[in-house]
C-alpha cells in the first residue's frame, strides 16, 4: 500500500536568510519544502500518522479542522493517495472558500459542516456509526497528539546535526504556535538533548498564552510521561503578536511577507508564518537581542500565502 511522494524521514534543509535586523544572523528550516502536498508541518506530522494508520489497516480516516486548515489538506490528499475515505468536520461559522478548501474537495473528502458547539458530539457519533461498518481512523485537528510531537523530537534532531556539522549553536528558534504541537516537539527535543542554553519561542497565532503553555505543557507531559516542572521555563508561548484572534493581520504583517518574497523568495502567509516571522522580528527588538545565531522554522501553508495576494497586491 505505500505511495509515492511521501517519504518517511524526510529531513530539511536549513539555510541563511538576508535579514539583518539587530546585527542577529537569521536562519530558516524549510519544513515548508517537505514534499508531499505543499509540506508544512502538517505533512511532517502526517507522516507519522500514516505508519499508524497502515499498521492498523484502517480504511476511513476522521479528522477536524476549518475552510483555510492546512492539516485537513494534508490529511485528504494522504487519504486519497492511499485510497483510504476521509472525512472532515469543520465549524460551520466562519467557513469560507479559500485553496485548502477547494483542494480539499478535489482530493474527494467529505466535509460535514456543523456549529462549533457540536463538533465533538459529530465526532463522536460518526465514529461509533463508522466502527459499525468499517475501520475509521481519528486524527485530531491539527494533528495534535504524540504522533505529532514525535514528528518534531526529530526535527529537533535535524537541528542538533545541522549544528555540529556547522560546529556552531542556534540561539533561539522562533515559530509559529497554534495546537502548539509542533512547540512541544521541539521543547521534547530540547529536554532529551538537555540543551538548555538555547530558547525555543513560539509566537501564538491566535490563544493567549495561558491556555497555549496549558497545552503545550500537558502535550510535553504526554510525550515524555514524566514530571517535567523542572522543566517549564523550556516553555515560552508569546502572545503579544496575535493582532486579537486567528487569521487577524496588519499592514505591517503584509510588509515582513512582501520583504521575505523580494530578498530571499520565500513565500509567508497572514496565518501562521508570516505572522510568526513579524512577531520574531518585534520581540527581538523590544528584548534588544544582538548578535545572535536564530533559527525560523518554515511551518509552511504554501496556499494560504494566495489567499493572501488579494492583501498584497494594491
Ligand atoms: C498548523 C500550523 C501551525 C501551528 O502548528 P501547531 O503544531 O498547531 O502549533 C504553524 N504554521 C502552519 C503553516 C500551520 O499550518
Amino acid at each position: 500500500m505505500d505511495y509515492a511522494g511521501m517519504n518517511t524521514m524526510q529531513k530539511t534543509i536549513i539555510h541563511k536568510l538576508s535579514e539583518k535586523t539587530n546585527r542577529n544572523y537569521f536562519y530558516i528550516k524549510r519544513d515548508d519544502l517537505i514534499d508531499f502536498s505543499f509540506g508544512g508541518n502538517k505533512a511532517r506530522k502526517a507522516e507519522k500518522f500514516k505508519e499508524d494508520i497502515v499498521a492498523k489497516k484502517a480504511d476511513a480516516i476522521v479528522t477536524y479542522g476549518s475552510s483555510e486548515s492546512n492539516h485537513c489538506r494534508v490529511i485528504a490528499n494522504m487519504a486519497r493517495s492511499l485510497g483510504l475515505k476521509c472525512y472532515i468536520i469543520s465549524p460551520e461559522e466562519k467557513y469560507e472558500e479559500t485553496y485548502n478548501s477547494k483542494m480539499i474537495r478535489m482530493f474527494g473528502a467529505r466535509i460535514i459542516k456543523v456549529p462549533i458547539d457540536e463538533v465533538s458530539t459529530t465526532i463522536d457519533n460518526l465514529l461509533e456509526r463508522f466502527k459499525k461498518e468499517c475501520k475509521p481512523y481519528f486524527i485530531p485537528g491539527g494533528g495534535h497528539g504524540n504522533f505529532g510531537t514525535d514528528a518534531y523530537v526529530d526535527a529537533y534532531n535535524e537541528i542538533k546535526e545541522y549544528e555540529v556539522e556547522h560546529d556552531f549553536t542556534f540561539d533561539y528558534i522562533f515559530l509559529a504556535s497554534g495546537t502548539g504541537t509542533t512547540q512541544a516537539g521541539l521543547i521534547c527535543g530540547q529536554i532529551l538533548n538537555k540543551d538548555f542554553d538555547r530558547k525555543i519561542i513560539g509566537i501564538s497565532i491566535a490563544r493567549n498564552k495561558e491556555k497555549g503553555e496549558g497545552v503545550i505543557i500537558e502535550s510535553i507531559r504526554d510525550y515524555l510521561c514524566k514530571d517535567i516542572n523542572d522543566y517549564l521555563h523550556c516553555v515560552n508561548f508569546n502572545d503579544e503578536y496575535t493582532l486579537s484572534g486567528y487569521n487577524k493581520h496588519n499592514d505591517k504583517i503584509l510588509n515582513v511577507i512582501k520583504k521575505v518574497l523580494l530578498k530571499d523568495g520565500i513565500a509567508l502567509n497572514t496565518t501562521y508564518t508570516g505572522k510568526a516571522y513579524y512577531g520574531m522580528l518585534e520581540y527581538i527588538k523590544k528584548n534588544n537581542i544582538m548578535d545572535k545565531n536564530i533559527l525560523f522554522l518554515n511551518t509552511g501553508g504554501l496556499p494560504l500565502f494566495f489567499d493572501d495576494m488579494k492583501g498584497l497586491i494594491k
